[in-house]
C-alpha cells in the first residue's frame, strides 16, 4: 500500500501483512511495542534515505514489511562505492542517535521508564540484526562492498549472495541448536533465503547493467587502475567479466612466446564489444590484427 507520494520523502510502500500485524499487536497489548519498532524502522530507512538524496540517487520506495525496511534503489552497485558506503552504514547509524534519543526522554520521564527500556532493547536489537551478514540487511550489502574491492564485480556479487546463504543456514541452525527460536526468526530467515534465491536468478542481469552503466560512465575517472594478464585466447566477454567495480583496466595480452602485448585499454574493449558491436574477438585477434579488423 502506498502511503504518500510527496517531492521531499520518498513514496512509502507498507506490506499488507503489516495491517494484520498491527491487528494482531492491538488484541495481544503490543500495540506499543509495534509503534516503537516502526518509529526506529522510519528513522534507520530516513538515515540511507537522506543521503541517498544527498548524492541525488534515484529512489523507488522505502518498502515497509513486518520485519523492518528497505530503501528500494536502482543505483545500488553503480554508483562509486564511497557513495554506497555511505548511504550504508547511514542506516545502522541512525541507532546511535535513537540510542541518545532514548536516553534522553529516560532522564525526563516524561514516559513510563519500562517503555523506554522496552525502546533501548529494540534498538539495538534491531541496530545487532542489521548488521549480520545476510543480504539485503545492512550487513550483507557492507559485505557486497568488501567483496567488491576484493573480486571482479561478477565474482563478488555471487559471493555475496553464497555467503548469505550460509549466513542464514548457519545462524539458523545455531538458534535451533541452543533452542532459542521462533515462528517469526524462521519466517525472517525464509524470507531472507527466498531474497538471495530470487538475487541468484538476477545475477546476469545484474551484471549486464553493471557493464552497461561503464560503457556510459567516464570509467577513465576512476582512480585505482588494475592490470589484467589474458592469454590471446580469451574473448571480449572473458575480459568484460573480470573488471572490478572502482577500477579502470589495462589489458596485457600474453602470446605463445609469452610476447606481451601492453596497448589495450578498458575503453577500446567496450568501444569494440558495444559500439562497434564485435562480440566474437579474441584479445589476440584484435592485438594481431588491429589493422585488418573491419569493425562491423
Ligand atoms: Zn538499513
Amino acid at each position: 500500500m502506498l502511503m504518500n507520494n510527496s517531492k521531499f520523502l520518498p513514496p512509502v510502500h507498507i506490506h499488507p501483512i503489516v495491517f494484520f500485524f498491527i491487528a494482531v499487536a492491538i488484541i495481544t497489548g503490543m500495540f506499543i511495542d509495534l509503534l516503537i519498532i516502526a518509529f526506529i524502522v522510519i528513522i534507520h530507512e530516513l538515515g540511507h534515505f537522506y543521503f541517498a538524496k544527498k548524492y541525488n540517487w534515484k529512489v523507488k520506495r522505502i518498502y515497509l514489511w513486518i520485519f523492518g525496511g528497505v530503501m528500494e534503489t536502482e543505483e545500488s552497485g553503480l554508483r562509486p562505492m564511497k557513495e554506497e558506503w555511505i548511504v550504508t552504514l547511514a542506516g545502522p547509524a541512525q541507532h546511535l542517535f535513537l540510542f541518545f534519543f532514548f536516553y534522553f526522554l529516560g532522564s525526563i520521564e516524561w514516559f513510563p521508564e519500562s517503555a523506554v527500556n522496552t525502546a533501548m532493547q529494540y534498538n539495538i536489537f534491531i541496530f545487532l540484526g542489521n548488521l549480520l551478514p545476510i543480504y539485503p540487511l545492512d550487513g550483507g550489502r557492507i559485505l557486497h562492498l568488501i567483496c567488491d574491492n576484493l573480486f571482479p564485480f561478477q565474482t563478488a556479487h555471487s559471493l555475496t549472495i553464497i555467503l548469505s546463504m550460509i549466513s542464514i543456514v548457519t545462524f539458523l541452525t545455531c538458534a535451533l541448536l541452543i533452542g532459542n527460536t521462533s515462528l517469526s526468526l524462521c519466517l525472517l530467515f525464509g524470507f531472507l533465503f527466498w531474497e538471495n534465491r530470487i538475487e541468484w536468478t538476477r545475477r546476469h542481469y545484474k551484471w549486464w547493467k553493471f557493464i552497461l552503466y561503464r560503457n556510459s560512465a567516464a570509467a577513465h575517472h576512476y582512480k585505482k587502475k588494475s592490470i589484467l594478464k589474458v592469454s590471446k585466447e580469451k574473448r571480449l566477454i572473458d575480459i568484460l567479466q573480470k573488471f572490478y567495480r572502482n577500477r579502470y583496466h589495462f589489458i596485457q595480452v600474453i602470446e605463445d612466446k609469452g610476447t606481451v602485448h601492453t596497448d589495450l585499454t578498458e575503453t577500446e574493449c567496450m568501444d569494440i564489444f558495444f559500439a562497434k558491436k564485435n562480440h566474437r574477438l579474441t584479445v589476440g585477434e584484435i592485438v594481431n590484427r588491429e589493422e585488418e579488423v573491419t569493425y562491423v
